[in-house]
C-alpha cells in the first residue's frame, strides 16, 4: 500500500514538472547598450487560432528555447482558416500561453493581426487588453480602437502582397498624423523592405523585425547563421511597460540575417558593446598581434577605410579572434577607421567605426 502510495506521489510529481522545466535555453549573447538593457523579441507570430499550426504556449516554450526575452502571439483578427475546428476567440491564444510565459519568465504582449486587403495591408497591434472591439470594419477605427487601448501599432510586412504593394497611401500619412501608427517591418521572416527602412528614417517610426512564424520553430537554438529574425529592444526595465516605452520611444534594432539595421543612435553602442579589444599581446618591430572579442549573436564584418590592419576582418560570433596589424611604428595606442558593412544605418549605408587598440 505504502509503495503504491509512493508511486502516486512519483507520477503526480512527474506530471507537475512537465512543459518546459528543466528545458534547456539557449541565450543570445547582446550586450546591454549603456544605460539600457538589451532585450530579444518576436512580436509576429501566428497559432491555430488563426492560420498557424500549433497550440498557443508552445510559441513561449520555443522562444525560451532559443533565447528570446519578449513576444507577442499575433493571430489574424479576420482570418481563421481552421474555425470549423478552432472557435474564433480572439483573446484565447494570449490567454492560453500567459500561464507558460510566467512560468518561463519570457515577457508575453497580448496582440493581433489586423488583416486587410493591400493596400492599406496588414497591421499588429500588441499590448492590447481586449481584442475582441478590433472586430469592427472601418480600418481607422479598428487602430483608433487599438490605440485607445494604449497599443503599439505597426505596419507588417509592407510589400506583401497584390499590386500596389509597399505603397505609401493616404491611409498610413491618416494613421501617421493622427499618431496611431508607431513602426514598420523594416524586415519580415527572411525578406528586407529598404522602403520601409527609409520611412523609418524620414518619419521618425520605430523599426521592426519579426519571424511572422506560422509553422513550429524547428530550431533548438538561434546563430548567427540561421536564426529567427527578431527585433533588439533598449529597455530601461525588463517588464511589459519597460518594453512598450522602449518602442513607442523608437529604441530598437532590427537583426536579420547577418545584419543589423537601426538608427545609428542605437547599433553604434551596440557595436562598441560588443567589441573588446585587448592590449596587444606580442610587439615585434613590424607587427602586433592582438585579440579582438566579439561579444555578441551577430558576426561583425569590417572593411578599412585607413592604412593600417587588414583590408577586410571578420569577427565570428561570441568568439575571440587573433588580429595581426602590419607596419612599422605601432608604438601607443592606435584608432584604426573601419566600416562595420553588416551594420546598416540606411538601406545604402554602412556603420563607419574605429578600433581602438589600447597601449
Ligand atoms: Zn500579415
Ligand atoms: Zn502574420
Amino acid at each position: 500500500m505504502r509503495r503504491l502510495l509512493w508511486l502516486w506521489c512519483v507520477i503526480l510529481w512527474v506530471c507537475l514538472a512537465g512543459g518546459v522545466d528543466g528545458q534547456v535555453r539557449h541565450e543570445l549573447p547582446f550586450p546591454a547598450i549603456p544605460g539600457y538593457e538589451t532585450l530579444k523579441c518576436d512580436f509576429h507570430m501566428h497559432t491555430v487560432f488563426s492560420d498557424g499550426s500549433v497550440w498557443p504556449p508552445v510559441r513561449v516554450d520555443e522562444a525560451w528555447r532559443v533565447g528570446l526575452d519578449a513576444i507577442a502571439v499575433t493571430d489574424h483578427i479576420e482570418y481563421q482558416p481552421h474555425e470549423e475546428d478552432v472557435p474564433t476567440r480572439h483573446n484565447r491564444s494570449y490567454e492560453l500561453a500567459v500561464g507558460r510565459a510566467r512560468q518561463c519568465g519570457v515577457l508575453l504582449a497580448r496582440g493581433a493581426e489586423i488583416t486587410r486587403d493591400t493596400p492599406p495591408g496588414h497591421f499588429n497591434a500588441i499590448f492590447l487588453e481586449n481584442v475582441d472591439p478590433l472586430e469592427t470594419d472601418d480600418l481607422v477605427d479598428v487602430i483608433k480602437r487599438a490605440n485607445d487601448q494604449g497599443a503599439f501599432v505597426f505596419w507588417n510586412h509592407p510589400g506583401w502582397k497584390g499590386p500596389e504593394l509597399g505603397r505609401w497611401t493616404d491611409v498610413h500619412t491618416q494613421l501617421y498624423e493622427k499618431g496611431w501608427l508607431h513602426g514598420i517591418e523594416v524586415a519580415n521572416g527572411e525578406t528586407y523592405y529598404p522602403e520601409a527602412h527609409r520611412w523609418c528614417l524620414e518619419k521618425q517610426l520605430t523599426m521592426m523585425g519579426n519571424s511572422d512564424i506560422h509553422g513550429p520553430d524547428l530550431r533548438l537554438r538561434n546563430t548567427a547563421a540561421d536564426h529567427r529574425t527578431m527585433t533588439l529592444v533598449f529597455v530601461t526595465e525588463r517588464t511589459l511597460d519597460g518594453l512598450k516605452a522602449a518602442l513607442k520611444a523608437g529604441r530598437t534594432a532590427v537583426w536579420l540575417q547577418d545584419r543589423i539595421i537601426g538608427r545609428r543612435e542605437w547599433i553604434e553602442p551596440l557595436f562598441y558593446a560588443s567589441l573588446e579589444v585587448e592590449p596587444p599581446h606580442l610587439r615585434t618591430n613590424n607587427a602586433l598581434w592582438v585579440k579582438m572579442a566579439n561579444g555578441s549573436a551577430v558576426d561583425i564584418r569590417l572593411e578599412n577605410r585607413g592604412q593600417l590592419g587588414p583590408a577586410e576582418l571578420v569577427l565570428p560570433a561570441d568568439s575571440v579572434t587573433l588580429v595581426r596589424i602590419a607596419g612599422r611604428n605601432l608604438d601607443g595606442p592606435l584608432a584604426l577607421p573601419y566600416t562595420a558593412t553588416n551594420f546598416l544605418v540606411a538601406p545604402d549605408r554602412s556603420l563607419d567605426v574605429t578600433l581602438r587598440i589600447p597601449e
